[in-house]
């Protein structure tokens, strides 16, 4: 295949905003390449060679691009810095000066898909002491064979910053459409929960057809994407929603950690974050001491890593266990702050797959697979502590008894069947309960950051204010429900730029649903604790839109950071469109009040 035709068929995904017409474009381009091609392209689209949660990235900066730029198309690096200060971004920039250049050239061959992906896996791969410079030059020769827009994808996918607009549900659409039925749609997105590979199951649904993506399991060193729990505010709704009898567990306030074990020769562990990122490194106590107490081979668990004062035992708030992700002075960190794992789920263990199996038998299961229960190294190894319960005053009771446990809440499990694993997604088979919830109209979101403001007076020449949006998985869109400039100090003012202008975007990004305009677009990658004193119909915000009322969504009225980055969440993972909705109405029937529409475009 030539690289063209994948350049032209991103620039057709770029150039339209509406989800049917990409799904459309991807489905009949899929149906054209070879399964293994295909794999390669899927990660290609989002500007990687690999799936999300391998290590390596290709993550070249934007001023050694710009250095290839100027070195391929014979102009002078102050031109091209300074279009690139125009235009915002180095593909357009290399779109504009490479042809200019190629133009004038008789010897250049038209780019290969398969030339292209060696040319990146060698920038990928090359290190050490000249690396910047070999990466450079090999990236100004795979663009002097370029056209302008070949050149404009190959320097977005360098940078990382693809841009198509096209998601993870855009793209099972049209692998659902190309290889499969509409009906075989939930089959595919569960491979791609259980094994976070979206090039894995395009290229086995175009060689295997569907029967080949039901064999998908859950394999030791892929990450399995998170359980998530809805919430509710009150005992007697969770009670309720359980039909009177569930387990509870104390909903430890620290990091989430999946960790996957291997034993013996080979072995490995690594701890992953709910991000999918590597948190190995952050916790080699706690890797260490799961692979010595594990029976059997090899395992996938769930559990909460939380720091504590060795001094007393009590359990610390999370902001302490994020010092363990400090990029150095690891072992320090180690020493200064012990942290302990509270294992809850069990995901798969010695060649039994059981994100299929219901709660009860995965945490039965857990605990049968631990020495923990023998003494050995309880302050590093343990379980969450849990009860059944069938009444809501012991559920009052066991509530209680986390908090003076210095825990967040508690979760309710559900003990039914159907109480499986299910990966990436949120549902009332759990539900979380905060101590926040039980303080009146507090309560906290998280947001992703997609715009920000310049800001006046003190705050000139920075970002003043952001706009903030939540996540809505039905539609693969995020709207917003806040324009947020409360809560900053002034480090984490000054910090911002750091922050969110790698994830600049020149035009609204295709994700985002907003009324609003900013300053600056950034596609959603940042995201913000914010609380709110309440949720209004708002004309200007777009969450849950024409849910409440025609033509409006909702806005959080008053909103302020707290001051918490929830680097551990991404945007997806974020509150969601349904979560503000049900705030929304939780609000209006506890208030009595009809429906009120406010001014909340703050
Ligand atoms: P939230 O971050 O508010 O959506 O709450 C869900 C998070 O609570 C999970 O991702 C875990 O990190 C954490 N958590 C703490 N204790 C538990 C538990 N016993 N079971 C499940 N999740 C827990």
């Amino acid at each position: 295949m030539q690289f063209e035709k994948l350049a032209t068929m991103f620039d057709r995904l770029e150039s339209t905003s509406s989800r049917l017409e990409m799904t459309d474009i991807l489905a009949e381009f899929f149906k054209t390449v070879e399964p293994g091609e295909l794999r390669q392209i899927i990660y290609l689209s989002v500007g990687r060679l690999h799936p999300e949660f391998y290590p390596q990235e290709l993550g070249m900066a934007d001023k050694l691009v710009l250095r290839a730029i100027s070195s391929v198309s014979g102009r002078s690096q102050k031109d091209v810095d300074e279009l690139w200060i125009k235009l915002g971004d180095p593909g357009e920039v290399a779109e504009q000066l490479v042809v200019k250049k190629k133009q004038m050239t008789l010897f250049s061959e038209p780019l290969t898909f398969k030339s292209v992906v060696e040319g990146l896996t060698s920038i990928e791969t090359s290190v050490g002491k000249d690396s910047q410079d070999k990466k450079m030059k090999l990236l100004a020769r795979m663009m002097h064979d370029a056209g302008p827009v070949e050149a404009r994808y190959i320097c977005r996918i360098v940078t990382g910053r693809m841009r198509v607009g096209a998601g993870a549900m855009t793209i099972m659409d049209a692998l659902a459409i190309a290889f499969a039925t509409k009906e075989e749609r939930p089959d595919i997105e569960r491979a791609f929960n259980i094994t976070c590979d979206m090039g894995l199951v395009a290229e086995t649904v175009a060689s295997g057809g569907m029967a080949a993506v039901r064999k998908i399991g859950v394999t030791v060193g892929s990450p399995v994407k998170v359980m998530l729990a809805e919430r509710l505010r009150s005992l007697p709704d969770i009670m309720d929603r359980m039909e009177g009898k569930c387990a509870f567990e104390y909903k430890y306030d620290g990091m989430r950690v999946q960790a996957h074990i291997r034993k013996g020769p080979g072995g490995f562990v690594k701890l992953y974050s709910r991000r999918l990122e590597d948190l190995t490194s952050n916790f080699p106590d706690i890797a260490e001491a799961l692979s010595r107490q594990l029976k059997g081979k090899e395992a996938i668990i769930e559990g909460e890593c939380v720091a504590f004062d060795p001094a007393t035992g009590n359990l610390l708030p999370f902001q302490n266990v994020t010092h363990r992700r400090k990029k150095h002075g690891m072992a320090q960190a180690v020493a200064d702050v012990p942290v302990k794992i509270f294992m809850f789920d069990l995901l798969y263990h010695d060649g039994v797959d059981y994100t299929l199996r219901p709660y009860s038998m995965r945490r039965a299961k857990l605990e049968m697979s631990f020495e923990e229960h023998r003494g050995l190294e309880p302050d590093k190894v343990g379980y969450t502590t849990r009860a059944i319960i069938s009444s809501e005053e012991d559920a009052q009771t066991f509530f209680d008894q986390a908090v003076a446990a210095k825990c967040e809440g508690i979760m309710a499990k559900s003990l039914e069947d159907v109480s499986v694993y299910r990966a990436g997604s949120r549902g009332f088979l759990w539900i979380k309960y905060k101590k926040d919830y039980t303080q009146a109209l507090v309560d906290t979101f998280d947001l992703a950051v997609v715009g920000a403001f310049y800001g006046m007076g003190k705050r000139a020449g920075m970002y003043g204010a952001l706009l903030m949006a939540a996540y809505d998985p039905d539609t693969g869109k995020f709207g917003t429900a806040c324009k947020l400039g409360t809560g900053f100090d002034d480090a984490f003012l000054a910090a911002l730029p750091g922050m969110l202008d790698k994830y600049k975007s020149e035009k609204k990004p295709s994700s985002v649903e907003a009324e609003m305009v900013p300053d600056v677009w950034f596609v959603p990658g940042v995201v913000l604790e914010v609380t709110a004193a309440d949720i209004s119909i708002s004309p200007i915000h777009t969450i849950a839109y024409g849910t409440v009322k025609e033509d409006s969504g909702l806005g959080l009225r008053f909103p302020r950071f707290t001051g918490r980055v929830r680097d551990d969440k991404t945007p997806e993972q974020a509150t969601t469109a349904a979560e503000v909705l049900e705030f929304y109405q939780l609000q209006e029937e506890r208030d009595g009040e009809s429906p009120s529409e406010g001014g909340s475009e703050e």
